[in-house]
């Protein structure tokens, strides 16, 4: 590959170099691109059976190396190893689902026709589009783009990678073990490079864009498309929250509510960041929050949680609580002081308005901010009031589904966090600012198709109606039969 220009990847933790990759510029991902067109329509034909047999072989070798995986992904943005290697489990299972469900979820299918139509053998089937090219972000560097990745290779596609510019060295790693698996053509191909190499893919003759990544990143990706009318698929970022209920699970709530905001340094578009509380059970959730966060801390070693990975992402996390505190909020654990070089230690604020920054936009930092609430409408009606809908999570023992119903999101986990993610057959992605389309379960296959019909005319028809031979005799036949079919509704 041609490139003009390098760039080096520090440790968010300790600011150590721990690699230097390529800038690929326009005429190299071009390259890539037009590679990838080359190994498109052997990775079709092969069909979806040995498709299936070299995706296994893929998980086996990420299974193989995924010490190493996880290695290179905590050295790179900063969570702790057993988190790197819990999100590499995480993305295997969805794989494995990709590989398995293809054939069913895309293959041919026959279609009844309709009665006008009865001389019309009828099928559907789902194509892959060629080429697609996948822009990841860094906060699960595996996790995220497999979930295109893999669901794009499953269905027929050649893909081409752009990771973050933060964790490139995960991107080239996955890269590798793939051409191991395949080594006969370039099915899947790693550019390195930031957002200049992800608009020159946007750019390229690429058949779709998945992008992950943040909302105003979504945008310029969406109009870059445009100007040769690539589809997209759009999984942005998100505000979600957590509701309890007066007769949920204390306990649990807390432990999820921490997990959910706080896990990966809070750098997770679907984590926690707003807490609803029913009124009658406020302060005791508040004193279990409390409780269960005392020994949290963020740091190296065994801590379990990381640096921030993006040092830009600090001012913005302090301008959050800092606005919450000056308009009436408290901390009630940690607060500006938890700022603390690339480390911010948890925070729990409440008494924060409802239009303050850290309700309203996304933090991306472990900050939790818990308010109370009279009902559950009130809980429902303040977790829709956000631009965004990612996911949500309900405590609850008997509302759960009813509470759960009413949020508009792309998804809602009962009485556990995040679990509709890690789940493979079911879709995940967002409304609103939060994105459009899915990727995992069958809507994740077909996001990287276009569905094809063809039909094939058994006989002829006595009412031939798509030829200047039809008579006056057939329209009307054709005129009390629309009587029969469609006139005597109500
Ligand atoms: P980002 O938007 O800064 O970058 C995402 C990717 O886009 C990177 O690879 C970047 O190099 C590339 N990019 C930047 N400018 C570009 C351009 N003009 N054209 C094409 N590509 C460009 O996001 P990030 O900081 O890497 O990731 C964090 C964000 O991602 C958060 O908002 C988070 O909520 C979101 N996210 C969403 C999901 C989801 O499933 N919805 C999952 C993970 C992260």
């Amino acid at each position: 590959m041609t490139t003009s220009l390098s760039f080096d990847v520090h440790s968010p933790a300790t600011g150590a170099l721990v690699g230097s990759y390529p800038s690929h510029d326009e005429s190299a991902v071009e390259a890539a691109v037009d590679r990838a067109h080359g190994a498109a329509t052997w990775w079709r034909t092969v069909g979806f059976d040995e498709r299936a047999r070299r995706l296994d072989r893929w998980r086996a070798e990420i299974t193989r190396g995924r010490d190493e995986l996880a290695r290179i992904m905590s050295e790179e943005m900063g969570k702790p190893r057993s988190d790197a290697a819990l999100e590499i489990v995480m993305a295997l299972e969805h794989l494995k689902w990709a590989a398995r469900n293809a054939k069913d979820v895309l293959g041919p299918r026959s279609v009844t026709p309709s009665l006008l139509t009865v001389n019309q053998a009828c099928r559907v089937e789902y194509r892959p589009f060629g080429v697609v090219g996948v822009i990841g972000p860094w906060n699960y560097p595996v996790f995220t783009p497999l979930g295109s990745i893999s669901f794009a290779l499953a269905a027929g596609n050649t893909v081409v990678f752009k990771p973050s510019e933060y964790t490139p060295g995960v991107g080239v790693w996955l890269a590798e073990a793939f051409a191991r698996a395949v080594p006969e053509q370039p099915v899947l191909q790693v550019i390195t490079g930031g957002g200049e190499t992800g608009a020159a893919l946007c750019r390229s003759r690429v058949g779709k864009i998945g992008f992950t990544g943040s909302t105003e990143t979504g945008k310029r990706v969406m109009a870059a498309c445009a100007q040769r009318l690539t589809p997209v698929l759009m999984e942005c970022g998100g505000k979600d929250a957590l509701i309890v209920d007066a007769d949920a699970d204390l306990a649990a709530a807390a432990d999820a509510a921490l997990w959910g905001g706080m896990a990966n340094a809070g750098q997770t578009c679907l984590g926690v960041e707003r807490v609803y509380v029913h009124t009658d059970v406020y302060d005791k959730f508040l004193t279990e929050l409390l409780d269960q966060a005392r020994d949290l801390r963020a740091g190296t070693g065994t801590a379990k949680i990381g640096p921030i990975t993006m040092p830009k992402q600090l001012a913005v996390i302090h301008r959050h609580i800092e606005d919450a505190i000056a308009r009436g909020g408290r901390a009630l654990l940690g607060g500006p002081e938890a700022i603390d070089g690339q480390f911010v230690q948890p925070t729990i604020l409440v008494d924060v308005p409802h239009d303050a920054a850290a309700v309203v936009e996304e933090t991306f930092g472990p900050t939790l901010v818990v308010t109370r609430v009279a009902s559950m409408d009130e809980a429902i009606e303040r977790v829709n009031d956000s631009e965004y809908g990612l996911g949500a999570t309900v405590f609850a023992r008997r509302d759960g589904d009813a509470i759960a119903d009413r949020i508009e999101s792309g998804a809602t986990s009962i009485n556990a966090f995040v679990a509709h993610a890690t789940i493979p057959a079911l879709p995940l992605g967002g409304v609103g600012a939060s994105g459009f389309g899915r990727v995992h379960g069958p809507d994740g296959l077909r996001e990287f198709t276009y569905a094809k019909a063809t039909t094939r005319q058994r006989f002829s028809s006595p009412l031939a109606l798509t030829t200047f031979t039809r008579s006056a005799g057939i329209d009307t036949v054709v005129d009390r039969l629309v009587s029969v079919l469609h006139g005597r509704i109500g």
